[in-house]
C-alpha cells in the first residue's frame, strides 16, 4: 500500500457482479477506494466523472469491449495519463501482446487470486506515483497520445516508432511533458534538463534551450507542435483537445 494520504481510487470496469464484488472487496479491505462499473459505457461516464488513480479492467465487455474502452481513454488528453490494469480470460500470448500494445501497463489472466490483483495494483500505483514526484527510476511511462517516453528505458516512440534524442532533448522533453500544460521558464528548463542549479542556469546561456527545443521540435515532427513557446517566458508542453 503506497502512503499517501487519501486512499487512491480505483475503478474496476467489470461486467459479472460477484466478480466485480470480490475485486471490490479486497482491494477496499486494502484500504483503496472503490467505484464499479458493469459496463463499458457506464466506466467512461466514471472516467470523465471524476479521474481515478487506476482503472481495472475487464477486456471481455458486452457492447463496448475493454480494449474499446482502453482506445478512448488513451486517446482523449483528458484521461491519458490513468494506468490501467487489463484483466483478461484469454491466456493467448498474442491477445496479452496487443493489451500492452493498446496502452495498458499491466495485465492479470483470470482466474486470478485477489491477492495477486492487489500487488499489481499498488506495483502500478508505485510506479505512477513515483512518475508524479519526477522519480526517474522504475520506469514510468509518459504518454500523450502517439507519443510515448518510456523513462526508465530512455526510450522514446512516436507511432510505435522509435525517436532517436539526446539525452538532453530527451530529459528536456520529459521535463516539459512531467510539468505539461504548465509554463517552464528557460531558467526552470536549464536547472532540470540540464541538471544544473539556479545559479549555473543563471551563466548559461538561455538561447541554449531555444537551440535544444528547436532540434527536438524537429525530431517529433507533428508531436513537435505541442512544445509552445510561450512569448517572453518559456515553453509548455500541451497536446491540444480535439
Ligand atoms: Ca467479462
Amino acid at each position: 500500500m503506497t502512503d499517501t494520504k487519501t486512499p487512491p481510487r480505483v475503478l474496476v470496469v467489470e461486467d459479472e457482479p460477484d466478480i466485480a464484488a470480490v475485486i471490490a472487496y479486497q482491494l477496499t479491505r486494502e484500504g483503496y477506494r472503490v467505484e464499479t462499473a458493469l459496463n463499458g459505457a457506464a466506466a467512461l461516464d466514471a472516467l470523465h466523472r471524476d479521474l481515478p488513480d487506476l482503472l481495472v479492467l475487464d477486456r471481455m465487455l458486452p457492447e463496448i469491449s475493454g480494449d474499446d474502452v482502453l482506445k478512448a481513454l488513451r486517446a482523449d488528453p483528458a484521461t491519458e495519463a490513468v494506468p490501467v490494469l487489463i484483466v483478461t480470460a484469454k491466456k493467448d500470448q498474442a491477445d496479452r501482446i496487443q493489451g500492452l500494445e493498446l496502452g495498458a501497463d499491466d495485465y492479470l489472466t483470470k482466474p486470478f487470486s485477489p491477492r495477486e490483483l492487489v500487488l499489481r495494483a499498488d506495483a502500478i500505483l508505485r510506479r505512477t506515483q513515483g512518475e508524479r514526484r519526477g522519480a526517474i527510476r522504475g520506469g514510468p511511462i509518459l504518454r500523450a497520445g502517439p507519443l510515448k517516453v518510456d523513462v526508465g528505458a530512455h526510450y522514446v516512440t512516436l507511432d510505435d516508432e522509435e525517436v532517436q534524442l539526446t539525452p538532453t532533448e530527451f530529459r528536456l522533453l520529459q521535463t516539459l511533458m512531467e510539468r505539461r500544460g504548465r509554463t517552464q521558464s528557460r531558467t526552470q528548463l536549464l536547472t532540470e534538463a540540464w541538471d544544473v542549479d539556479s545559479v549555473a542556469a543563471r551563466r548559461l546561456h538561455t538561447r541554449t534551450v531555444d537551440m535544444h527545443v528547436r532540434r527536438l521540435r524537429g525530431k517529433l515532427g507533428p508531436a513537435g507542435e505541442w512544445i509552445e513557446t510561450v512569448r517572453g517566458f518559456g515553453y509548455r508542453f500541451q497536446r491540444p483537445t480535439g
